[in-house]
């Protein structure tokens, strides 16, 4: 639970700093000087209520219990339906609080599964829990806790890659600024991936060289515009791997790429802390995030 909770902070100050910058001063402040970032309190998005739903579940039941992370998610949505979610997102919520099973309504509300990037923005907990287990019981739990909402299997492949990726940072984190350690995530991911496109964008990911620019790299491999796993997962991965052992510029770069801002930065900032521990998360914007409330 204490490595889940430092990738929730990753996760969570990445999500609340990310979201600031489709509205005020910090997109610009992060470009010049990220220590110039306004005062919070940074209200934190659907990314981290969700990460905290698994975090919950991890909590009671050492598991990702499908039936009892279904109900989770849905109440703590009825509690804060204003937390950012997506359209699809507010349907589905919704209807898991009533009394239709999970699966049914997940299959009426996206038949054929859900591929948002939903199951990923929130899996960082889930990787930090499981870190010390084997990376075939960390893609099945990946697996379990997409499931209940983006059965796609490209929505389940973004869990995974999400996962692994998390996991892969903790058991390197003594060695996270060598250039091979870095470069290695990427295998380390494609052997836990199905044949799909997310699968193609982390190979194509892992063939851009870590100097290239951002702006050189959204156009190749997405930057989560679409809202969807296929779009934002080769990105986050690149930018994560890139700067295992500075999470500050792990953020700037990937606030840098745009798309999909918040979700963007939880993806990147809950895998980078793991390597880089909390100390490796900005002091001023740990105290800057909306407070978190742990259960
Ligand atoms: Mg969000």
């Amino acid at each position: 639970m204490a490595r889940a909770a430092v990738a929730l902070d990753g996760l969570s100050v990445g999500d609340a700093l990310g979201e600031t910058c489709f509205r005020d001063h910090n997109w610009e402040a992060l470009q010049e000087d990220p220590r110039a970032t306004t005062r919070g309190p940074w209200p934190f998005t659907d990314d981290t209520v969700m990460a905290l739903g698994i975090y919950e579940v991890l909590y009671e039941c050492g598991t990702i219990d499908q039936d009892r992370l279904a109900r989770v998610f849905a109440a703590r949505y009825a509690a804060q339906p204003w937390r950012g979610y997506g359209a699809g997102a507010h349907r589905l919520l919704k209807q898991l609080g009533g009394d239709v099973y999970w699966g049914t309504a997940a299959e009426l509300v996206f038949p054929g599964g859900s591929y948002g990037n939903g199951s990923a923005m929130r899996i960082a907990p889930l990787a930090g829990y499981f870190a010390e287990d084997d990376y075939t019981t960390i893609a099945h739990q990946a697996r379990l806790s997409a499931g209940v909402t983006h059965a796609h299997p490209e929505g389940l492949a973004g869990a995974v890659a999400t996962a692994v990726a998390g996991a892969y940072a903790w058991r390197n984190r003594d060695r996270r600024a060598d250039p091979q350690v870095k470069r290695d995530l990427f295998d380390e991911v494609l052997a836990h991936l199905p044949r799909g496109d997310v699968m193609r964008g982390v190979e194509h990911a892992a063939l851009l060289d870590f100097g290239l620019s951002i702006e050189t790299v959204v156009p190749l491999i997405g930057n989560g515009r679409g809202i969807t796993c296929q779009d934002t997962v080769p990105f986050c991965l690149w930018v994560a791997a890139n700067h295992l052992d500075d999470y500050q510029t792990a953020l700037v770069r990937t606030i840098r790429g745009g798309g999909d801002i918040d979700t963007n930065a939880a993806v990147v900032g809950g895998i980078v802390a793991l390597a880089t521990g909390r100390a490796g998360i900005p002091k001023d914007w740990l105290d800057d995030r909306e407070q978190l409330v742990i259960e």
